[in-house]
């Protein structure tokens, strides 16, 4: 924002950029600067229209334009097949934990109903806990007396025949495992899989013969918290508890193109702005290469080193999440003070996990990650 009429705003915005540090947090997480500084600009008067987005009419012609490409443009960068629908909702991935199970629960007519679950993480057992609610939980795999340190082999899944669907969390955000792929469990013959993919969507492409539910807050990954993502195969829509609120019901959601209430504005228009600055970084194909090269290289840099350790099996380690330890725990107040000195920020890892956790989203450049490697180098050497 260089307005020449304006020295003083000019100046701040300029203080602001230079302010910047490396942001690590696991969410809400960093957005791209590039991203901010349009939002910036368009903050006061969004295309000419006079007025700031977050005081548009939701039904008002421009509003509905920014709808319509954020859509279009998500569409394009996870090739999200014709008969797949995209809701934006609200009430995040805890809101779906319970939006899920009242919408498709009940698509079997079974006496009972029943979903499976595989275990993998923390967010899997909130997901699992809520299901409880709504009807019968199968298990069908954990990885808790493993401390959820690899994922439970596939052949070992035991899947109910009569379920509605199983769910898995794709990226556990807070242990750190990720499915580097989703497997084949019957998919071909008509098994429901759904995915809270909250911190890793965009992050790498989907596999749609795979999924066919996917939802998840965009804060970690896309924008700002107040917009959850769902995309759900059409004739999954109308199956939903008599009892589920309207405005969760996805059928009546996708019937009303996200708009059967008032759907969060401008964090829908800020994800906006993120997908075409993924489209102009390459789409998720370049975006996927590039958080391979960012994560090899801080796994790399920890398995090397006996200062830090992961603890997560190599064929499931997160890229987007990255938990580590230091071999000498009571370090740990002066490392995340040092490193906050550097400019490395939200480096404490979760609490029930304790240690350091650097998220490293789409948003991360690679330089923030070679920026922390070296901090830790530095910060070891030191200690030495
Ligand atoms: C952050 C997160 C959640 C919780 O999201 P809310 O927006 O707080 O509901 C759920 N699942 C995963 C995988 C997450 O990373």
């Amino acid at each position: 924002m260089n307005d020449p009429q304006n020295p003083a705003l000019a100046a701040m915005m300029q203080r602001a950029v230079a302010e910047r540090v490396y942001n690590f947090s696991p969410g809400p997480a960093a957005l791209p600067a590039e991203v901010l500084q349009q939002a910036a600009e368009e903050m006061l008067s969004w295309h000419g229209s006079g007025v700031s987005v977050m005081e548009m009419s939701h039904r008002s012609r421009e509003f509905e334009s920014i709808l319509a490409q954020a859509e279009a443009d998500l569409r394009e960068l996870l090739q999200v097949p014709k008969d797949y629908r995209i809701l934006f909702l609200q009430g995040g991935a805890i809101g779906e934990n319970a939006i899920v199970p009242l919408n498709l629960m009940r698509r079997l007519d079974a006496e009972r109903p029943k979903a499976d679950f595989v275990v993998t993480g923390t967010w899997s057992v909130k997901t699992e806990q809520e299901a409880r609610r709504y009807g019968e939980v199968n298990i069908a795999a954990s990885s808790v007396e493993q401390k959820f340190v690899r994922i439970p082999d596939v052949a070992d899944w035991k899947l109910a025949d009569d379920s509605a669907y199983l769910h898995l969390c794709t990226n556990e955000t807070i242990v750190g495992v990720e499915f580097q792929e989703v497997p084949e469990v019957g998919q071909k013959h008509g098994r429901v899989v759904v995915a809270d993919v909250s911190s890793h969507i965009l992050s790498r492409p989907v596999d749609w013969s795979r999924l066919q539910v996917v939802y998840g807050g965009a804060q970690k990954n896309i924008g700002p918290a107040g917009v959850t993502i769902v995309i759900v195969r059409e004739d999954l829509l109308g199956h939903a508890h008599p009892l589920c609120p309207s405005a969760f019901n996805w059928r009546l959601a996708a019937e009303h193109g996200s708009m059967y209430n008032t759907p969060p504005t401008y964090a829908i228009y800020i994800a906006g702005l993120v997908f075409q600055w993924l489209k102009r970084q390459g789409g998720v194909p370049a975006v996927e290469q590039r958080n391979i090269a960012k994560a090899k290289a801080l796994y790399d840099f920890l398995d090397q080193s006996a200062f830090y350790r992961n603890e997560i099996d190599p064929s499931c380690r997160s890229r987007m999440n990255v938990p580590f330890f230091l071999a000498d725990e009571s370090r740990n107040e002066a490392f995340l003070a040092q490193a906050r000195a550097a400019g490395l920020v939200q480096l404490k890892g979760h609490k029930s996990v304790g240690g350091m956790r650097a998220s490293i989203y789409n948003a991360m450049p690679l330089e923030g990650v070679m920026a922390l490697i070296d901090f830790m180098r530095e910060f070891e050497r030191s200690a030495a």
